[in-house]
């Protein structure tokens, strides 16, 4: 074993244990493994573990950054959708660190209800691209634990997550992930880290826990605020809730009620203020009642 080799997962071994298990990277799973130790310990670096912290991953994938953590001190659970690569990853982790604390759970990410275990202070993963946003906004919803997360997502998929209002790109990822926690880009990653490339940049994204906003409206009622207002971007927030107020009429009467300006457009909105219109539409339930 060379230094740079060192536990980790090199090209060689990528290709290696790939073979052995007759994978073929598939795109409709997200299917792209690291294969760059650098890049590896830069994401564990970046995430700034505890010794003994109990992390969650999704998608371990062949192990290459599941060692990382691992190496780190890290205690992990896994969670992993491909049988052939929840199968192996055990026997990978424990060859190399015979002492880890690792388990993996063989599911949909968007399944899983409950973990084994210590609950999870963070998720750390390179998300598989296509369900990215659905699989973060989940962890982040189920696992209250969760402090900190740190995962790599398309470039596209990270600016999103992280666009603050007023800005173009910034929209249903956005406010859904502000509602849990801050936001910020953590990094770039080239394409070259991966087998096979894929043919989009990736990112990472850094997100930290805070309080959701103080409101009187359930968070189901606020993400569907969120998304009448979105659905079609162009119109005024009194054009685009009329369906969920009833009208246009009610819509513009709860949105000045809520303090927000029903020619204004859903992008120039924080988070607090779809609270303020869901509270609306609350009162307007309760009322008809
Ligand atoms: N962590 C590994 C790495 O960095 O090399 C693999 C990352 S790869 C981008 C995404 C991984 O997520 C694959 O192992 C894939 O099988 C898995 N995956 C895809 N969809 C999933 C889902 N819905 N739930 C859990 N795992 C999933």
């Amino acid at each position: 074993m060379n230094e740079t080799s060192s536990a980790l997962l090199g090209p060689a071994e990528i290709r290696d244990l790939a073979g052995r298990l007759g994978v073929r990277p598939t795109k409709t799973l997200g299917q792209n493994f690291l294969h760059d130790g650098g890049t590896v310990r830069k994401i564990v670096r970046i995430a700034g573990l505890q010794p003994g912290e109990r992390v969650v991953e999704v998608g371990p994938g062949l192990g290459s950054l599941t060692l990382g953590l691992v190496e780190a001190g890290a205690s992990v659970v896994a969670i992993e959708i491909d049988p052939v690569l929840a199968g192996q990853i055990t026997d990978t982790v424990k060859a190399r660190f015979p002492d880890a604390d690792f388990e993996v759970v063989l599911s949909d990410a968007l399944d899983v209800t409950a973990l084994p275990g210590e609950p999870p202070t963070a998720l750390v993963a390179n998300l598989p691209y296509n369900v990215a946003v659905p699989v973060l906004l989940t962890m982040l919803q189920r696992f209250d634990s969760l402090e900190r997360v740190l995962v790599m997502v398309q470039a596209e998929v990270a600016d999103r997550v992280a666009a603050v209002p007023g800005s173009k790109i910034y929209g249903i990822p956005s406010v859904k992930a502000a509602w849990y926690a801050s936001a910020r880009r953590a990094g770039t990653i080239g394409r070259n880290v991966f087998w096979p490339a894929p043919n989009v940049d990736s990112a990472l994204v850094y997100l930290e826990r805070r309080e959701p906003p103080s409101t009187s409206a359930p968070r189901e009622r606020v993400f569907a605020v969120i998304d009448a207002a979105f659905a079609q971007r162009r119109k005024t927030l009194r054009a685009a809730l009329s369906g969920l107020f009833g009208s246009g009429a009610a819509a513009e009467t709860a949105l000045r009620a809520a303090g927000v300006d029903p020619s204004a457009r859903g992008e120039t909105l924080v988070v607090e203020q779809f609270a303020r219109i869901a509270e609306q539409l609350d009162q307007r339930a309760e009322g008809a009642e």
